[in-house]
């Protein structure tokens, strides 16, 4: 399989050159020259672990690492997983939920960045070459970079994050990673600042050069990839129905792709629910074609709090069937004017998605309600998922919600929904008290660059 930059300057790469490029160079996201069918196929993977079965479907496209090698790294991968099905179904009230929070964070996060910190190491390796990761991050999605990354030859990754402003938890889960290659910088500012400091410093092309800069941010199509795979064991494990819906909540968008792409590769989904808090730019696209950005609102489902979603342009791509000169105009309109419109009269609304999007009176209430009638309890992403997917489901069909985080990690929002109820996980409470590690910095672009100088590879 070759890949192609959504924006036509980039084409005919392979699996490896794709991982090591993120972001394409001409600003596009990398996307593959086809799509498989792989419809004959579904027959013969009946019954496979999720680790087989996540091999089978890689190998649909990637073909420049040997099918032993991809299966050794895919087992390293989900190792320290706490299920032996990876992602387990459950099935609550009358809807089924794909649990994809078993990973070393607890988050579903864990189930890409596994791999794509192993196949990073795996062609370091090879190549004899090194990488230093850069990320910001306000709390939430940090450690799972950061337990992708620990203990690798050849990486070293560097967290930015702003002191005193994460939960002591999400603080815990980072800090607690004493491995050599793991550096942990607290900021003396906003997560904003975190932000730029990292655009700025990424934007410094002969530093980001001379120290190998890379990112392990969600364009990178690893991680699309190894999200594909839970979409298709789901329906295995849910006995092959003859189609279903999927809910999903949504924030950059990933996700939901990935489970488009399954869709298109032949799984039998009916429809994709796009779910999303307040912020709701999405939701609104699918409803009016257009996509008009506003300013984020703080939520109680932090992880979806964003507005420009950077997966979005890959189905725009296939939206504008396959045209890379309508993507680059509809994206530098956006850019431009914050706003864009696709014309859904002559284009015709994309049958395999619905939208909707909640509050977060409407979240903290589904969580009571999912408690107290079942006796299951989510995370406030997770009731999002389950609120927009329970309202826009098509009857007489299997309805799958998509949990992506372990209620324990937002321990606040639970005691709000549930007065005097607190949610645990062993593995959060075994890092109380653990020694920690970390930097404190004032939010200065001279300082973290110094701070790479002294401790990155080169
Ligand atoms: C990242 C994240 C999401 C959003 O997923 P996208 O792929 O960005 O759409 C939802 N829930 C949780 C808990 C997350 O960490």
């Amino acid at each position: 399989m070759k890949y192609r930059s959504s924006r036509g300057g980039v084409s005919g790469i392979g699996f490896r050159e794709a991982v090591m490029m993120g972001l394409a160079t001409d600003g596009g996201l990398l996307i593959p020259h086809e799509i498989p069918d792989v419809k004959d196929k579904l027959g013969s993977w009946t019954s496979l672990t999720f680790q087989e079965l996540a091999v089978n479907i890689m190998a649909e496209y990637i073909d420049d690492i040997p099918a032993e090698d991809l299966a050794t790294l895919v087992d390293k991968s989900y190792a320290r997983f706490d299920h032996e099905k990876i992602t387990p179904v459950v099935q609550v009230s009358d809807f089924y939920v794909l649990e994809l929070f078993h990973g070393p964070t607890l988050a579903f996060k864990d189930i890409a960045l596994q791999f794509l910190g192993n196949v990073f190491e795996y062609i370091l390796e090879e190549e004899q070459g090194h990488l230093n990761i850069l990320g910001a991050t306000s709390g939430d999605t940090g450690s799972a970079a950061i337990e992708s990354i620990r203990g690798k030859s050849n990486i070293n990754i560097f967290i930015l994050f702003p002191e005193g402003k994460t939960s002591p938890v999400q603080e815990a889960q980072m800090t607690t990673v004493l491995d050599a290659n793991v550096f942990n910088i607290a900021v003396e500012g906003s997560f904003d600042d975190c932000q730029s400091l990292m655009k700025t410093i990424f934007s410094d092309l002969s530093f980001k050069q001379e120290y190998e800069l890379g990112a392990v941010n969600s364009v990178n199509w690893t991680r699309l990839l190894a999200q594909i795979v839970y979409y298709f064991f789901a329906w295995y494990e849910l006995g092959k129905p003859e189609t279903f819906d999927v809910s999903v909540p949504t924030g950059n968008f990933g996700n939901i792709f990935a489970g488009y792409l399954a869709r298109r590769m032949g799984l039998p989904i009916n429809k994709l629910i796009l779910a999303t808090n307040r912020n709701d730019i999405l939701a609104r696209f699918f409803e009016t074609g257009v996509y008009q950005k506003g300013e984020v609102c703080f939520s109680e489902s932090p992880a979806m709090d964003i507005q420009v979603s950077s997966n979005f342009e890959r189905y725009l791509y296939y939206k504008l069937d396959g045209s890379c000169e309508k993507v680059a105009e509809f994206m530098g309109g956006f850019l431009q004017k914050g706003m864009a419109r696709l014309d859904f009269n002559t284009r015709g609304f994309d049958e395999s998605f619905m939208a909707g999007s909640v509050g977060d009176s409407e979240t903290l209430g589904t969580i009571r309600d999912i408690y107290e009638q079942e006796d299951y309890l989510v995370d406030p992403h997770t009731a999002v998922c389950i609120s927009v997917g329970s309202r826009l489901r098509t009857p007489e069909t299997p309805l799958l919600c998509l949990s992506t985080a372990h209620p324990a990690k937002f321990e606040n929002a639970i005691s709000r929904a549930v007065p005097g109820l607190a949610s645990h996980h062993e593995r959060l409470e075994a890092l109380a008290g653990l020694p920690t590690r970390k930097e404190k910095m004032g939010a200065e672009v001279d300082l973290v660059q110094a701070f790479i100088r002294q401790y990155g590879l080169h």
